[in-house]
C-alpha cells in the first residue's frame, strides 16, 4: 500500500499566523498538578499541540520512568481546562491503544524506537487504518538508512498524516550540543522525503534552556514548519532533563524575538540549493568524460586484438539495436532523440577515425 502524505494543513489543528507551529509541553508527566500548571500557563500562547512523556525511555535505568498510563488522566483533564490538543510518545501497540482512548489527538515516535525496525513494524502494523498524525524523531544515532526505512514502514501501512522531528543524534567528539544537529544528514534525509512537514526539537539539540533560542533561529533560517519546545511551569522541579526545559514566560520570550521568513536566509536557501544542482550537473559531467574514455579505451584493445581498423570496427556493432535503445531511452526520459542521434553519431564517427 503505498500512499502519498498529507501537508501540515490537512492535519486539522489549530496553526496561528506568523509563528511557527508549536508543540511546548514538560518533557514529562510528573503530577496532576504539574500537567495543569504547566498547560494553563501555555493556554494564552499559540500553541497546536501540548506535550507531555508519560512513559520515558531513558538511558540510565535510574531515570524517571514516567508517571505511565495514569497521566493520561491528567493530560485529558489539561486537555478540558486549556483547550490544547494533546500530543504523545508512544513506543509500543499496547500505548497507542491507551493514547486513542485517551482521545490524544498527535503522536510521535522517539529517538530511541526509530531507530529499532522492530519495534517500528509493530507500530506501523498497529498503526494501519488509524488517522491520526504521527510524527517521526530521528534515531539516535545518525543512521539516515533506519531513519528513512522506519517513515517507509508506516507509509506502506497507510500513514498519510506523517511529520518528522530533528532531535539531534549521539555525538562521538566533544561539542556545545548535548544531541548534534547534523544538520547535513537532515538536508540528505529531506532530499529522500521534501513533502513531509519538518518539526525541530531544539530541547535535546541544545540540552540547555540558554541555548535553545539559537537552535530554534536556526531551525526557521532552514525553513522548518515547527518547533517542539520543552516547556516546564517550574524547570528547576523538573524530575527529568532539567536543564534544557524553559518556563512559559522565556518561551514567550523566544516566540517575540524569533525571526521567521528572514529574506536573507531564504535568498541563502535558494542559492544552496541552485548550487548544488549546478555540482551535480559538475559531478555527471566528470562521469560522461570518464565513461567516454572508458569506451575508448575498449575500442582501442578491441582494435589491436582484431587488428581491425576502427571504420570495421563502428559498422561491427549492432547498429539496429543501439538505435532502438535510443528511441526508448529519449521517450523515457522526454529526451530529443535527433539530440541523441547526433550524440552517437559523434562518438561513432569517433571511432571509426581510430586506426
Ligand atoms: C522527548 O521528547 O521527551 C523524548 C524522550 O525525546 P527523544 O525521543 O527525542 O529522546
Ligand atoms: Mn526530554
Amino acid at each position: 500500500m503505498n500512499t502519498a502524505f498529507d501537508s501540515l494543513s490537512q492535519w486539522g489543528l489549530k496553526t496561528f499566523s506568523g509563528c511557527p507551529f508549536l508543540i511546548a509541553g514538560p518533557c514529562s508527566a510528573e503530577s496532576r498538578e504539574q500537567v495543569l500548571a504547566t498547560a494553563q500557563a501555555l493556554a494564552h500562547l499559540p500553541l497546536s499541540l501540548f506535550r507531555a512523556g508519560v512513559w520515558k525511555p531513558h538511558t540510565l535505568a535510574e531515570g524517571f520512568a514516567g508517571a505511565g498510563n495514569v497521566a493520561l488522566e491528567w493530560l485529558q483533564e489539561a486537555k478540558e481546562l486549556s483547550g490544547l490538543p494533546l500530543a504523545i510518545e508512544i513506543d509500543r501497540p499496547a500505548h497507542l491503544e491507551e493514547v486513542l482512548n485517551a482521545g490524544v489527538d498527535v503522536l510521535w515516535l522517539g529517538a530511541r524506537t526509530t531507530v529499532n525496525p522492530f519495534a517500528v513494524e509493530e507500530l506501523a502494523q498497529a498503526l494501519r487504518g488509524i488517522d491520526t498524525p504521527i510524527f517521526i524523531k530521528n534515531p539516535i544515532t545518525p543512521d539516515l538508512g533506519a531513519w528513512v526505512a522506519a517513515c517507509e514502514r508506516l507509509r506502506s501501512n497507510g500513514v498519510k498524516k506523517l511529520g518528522v522531528i530533528l532531535r539531534g543524534f549521539v555525538n562521538r567528539r566533544p561539542s556545545k550540543w548535548r544531541y548534534e544537529p547534523e544538520w547535513e544528514l537532515l538536508q540528505k534525509f529531506r532530499q529522500i522525503f521534501p513533502e513531509l512537514p519538518y518539526i525541530c526539537d531544539p530541547s535535546h539539540i541544545a540540552g540547555d534552556a540558554s541555548m535553545v533560542f539559537s537552535v530554534c533561529q536556526e531551525a526557521m533560517n532552514r525553513n522548518f514548519q515547527g518547533l517542539m519546545i520543552e516547556t516546564h511551569y517550574d524547570p528547576s522541579k523538573a524530575l527529568s532533563d532539567v536543564a534544557q526545559q524553559l518556563n512559559p514566560k522565556q518561551l514567550e520570550a523566544l516566540l517575540d524575538k524569533l525571526v521567521l521568513n528572514n529574506p536573507q536566509f531564504q535568498a541563502e536557501d535558494e542559492r544552496n540549493s541552485l548550487s548544488r544542482l549546478k555540482q551535480k550537473i559538475d559531478q555527471l559531467d566528470v562521469r560522461l568524460l570518464e565513461a567516454l574514455g572508458a569506451r575508448h579505451a575498449l575500442a582501442s584493445q578491441i582494435s589491436q586484438i582484431t587488428g581491425k581498423q576502427g571504420g570495421e570496427l563502428a559498422e561491427s556493432g549492432d547498429d539496429a539495436q543501439l538505435r532502438t535503445k535510443i528511441k526508448a531511452f529519449a521517450q523515457r526520459h522526454n529526451m530529443s532523440e535527433a539530440y541523441l542521434f547526433e550524440f552517437f553519431d559523434i562518438i561513432m564517427r569517433q571511432t571509426k577515425s581510430m586506426s
